[in-house]
């Protein structure tokens, strides 16, 4: 039975009870299949899971693929004691005492707290210059903008051939703010968590996923020592904390593309939803509340990291599940463009569509139709590369 077909059906029952003329209730389940994008589709069971699917893809490592003997004999110092420097430093010492490494850990910062914290901490701390000097693989754990001048000063007038130099972001290699010599290697391990989290989870022995990349191969072993490195920092026992090999220029590609694209699309979209709130006489207490100081939208993501963007959406109202995938459909399809006014003429047509029943309406047809649209909608995200792979990922993650 098409979709149409079956709107009628379900109509001839229901129907009378909304609309007293059908010609003009027949003419708006047109209108909206057509609008939705559900014309001539055959409604389908869910589909099978596929059962036995063969998982293929980017290798996927965890801490049997590490051989942790090439930190063996090794110092390791660590340039920077803050965010990531400290919580990096504290899970390379804690392990290498856990598996009995020989491999010491140093830290090198400037004099200020940080220093007198990481000394408190029990570190042998020293400037960084003279941790380089002692080191054989330093870890570069200070703030992407200000690498290129410790680099140049304190960094690189010690490096040996031989040494390993680590990064936790692909930044300043990738957009060329240093050039490394050649004899060292150049490697990087990203963890995908910030510092309180890189410590917290490996203490609750979970661990974590990064990025991790070769930039420049010396040694002949830097893919060894970079997954020994990695290992050592975070991976743990929970089957997401795994390490995905990667290049310097994606890391830097995705991380600034998240924080330049993805970001500022949701932090202008919240910021014009409370707008629209507030000028419609929603108070902003409430408004706030619904946007994000409940904690709401933090379980969300966290049910989406969980389960995937889109399987996570049953656990939503069947009314919110059919307002965002017909509305995510809309903006897919539709020029609204990109200024902060447009988005909010955008945003304001969608409150308008709520104030003036066209919503209610839209939604009260697609019950009676059977929520054809909505399964459309299902299918269609189904199908789409994000959602296939999100989904593989998930399964071999174990979620
Ligand atoms: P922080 O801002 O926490 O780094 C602070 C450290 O850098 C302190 O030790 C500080 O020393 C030192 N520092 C700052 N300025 C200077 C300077 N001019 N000269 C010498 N030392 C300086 O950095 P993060 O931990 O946030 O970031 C470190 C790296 O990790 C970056 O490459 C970042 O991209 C990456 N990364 C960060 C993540 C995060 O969540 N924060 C996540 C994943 C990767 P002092 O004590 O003197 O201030």
């Amino acid at each position: 039975m098409n979709a149409k077909n079956y709107f009628q059906k379900i109509i001839l029952v229901y129907g009378e009870r909304c609309y007293r003329d059908r010609d003009s209730l027949f003419r708006d389940i047109d209108r909206i299949i057509q609008e939705r994008g559900a014309e001539s589709q055959e409604y389908k069971p869910e589909k099978e899971k596929m059962e036995g699917e063969k998982m293929e893809g980017t290798k996927l490592y965890a801490n049997k693929d590490a051989d942790l003997s090439n930190l063996d004999g090794k110092t390791i110092a660590v340039i920077g004691y803050g965010n990531q420097g400290r919580s990096q430093a504290l899970n390379l010492r804690d392990t290498i005492g856990d598996k009995k490494l020989n491999t010491s850990v140093i830290i090198g910062n400037r004099e200020d707290e940080n220093k007198e914290r990481a000394k408190k901490d029990g570190f042998e701390v020293y400037a960084i210059s003279e941790a380089c000097e002692k080191a054989d693989i330093m870890l570069i754990l200070i703030p992407d903008e200000v690498i290129p001048g410790v680099y140049n000063e304190d960094i690189e007038p010690h490096l040996k051939k031989g040494n390993v130099i680590d990064f936790a972001s692909g930044y300043c290699i990738t957009c060329k703010l240093i050039e490394p010599p050649k004899g060292v290697d150049v490697i990087m391990v990203a963890p995908r968590m910030g510092g309180k989290e890189v410590r917290e989870l490996y203490k609750s022995g979970e661990g974590f996923p990064n990025l991790f990349a070769v930039g420049q191969d010396a040694s002949g072993e830097a893919r060894e020592i970079t997954l020994a490195l990695s290992s050592t920092i975070g991976l743990g026992k929970s089957q997401s904390s795994i390490a995905i090999e990667v290049t310097f220029e994606q890391e830097t590609l995705s991380d600034l593309l998240s924080e330049q694209f993805l970001s500022p699309l949701i932090l202008v979209a919240i910021m014009v939803k409370y707008e629209i709130d507030v000028e419609n006489g929603i108070p902003p207490e409430a408004a706030l509340m619904e946007l994000y100081l409940s904690g709401e939208w933090a379980e969300i993501f966290k049910r989406m990291a969980e389960m995937g963007i889109f399987k996570q959406l049953p656990l939503h109202s069947q009314t919110s599940q059919y307002g965002q995938l017909t509305r995510a459909n809309e903006l897919m399809k539709r020029d609204i463009g990109l200024s902060y006014e447009q988005i909010k003429a955008y945003g304001r047509e969608k409150a308008e569509e709520i104030k003036n029943g066209t919503f209610a309406r839209e939604w009260t047809l697609e019950k009676l139709g059977g929520y054809i649209v909505l399964k459309k909608m299902y299918e269609q995200n189904e199908n789409c590369p994000i959602i296939k792979e999100e989904q593989k990922l998930l399964r071999r993650l174990g979620r």
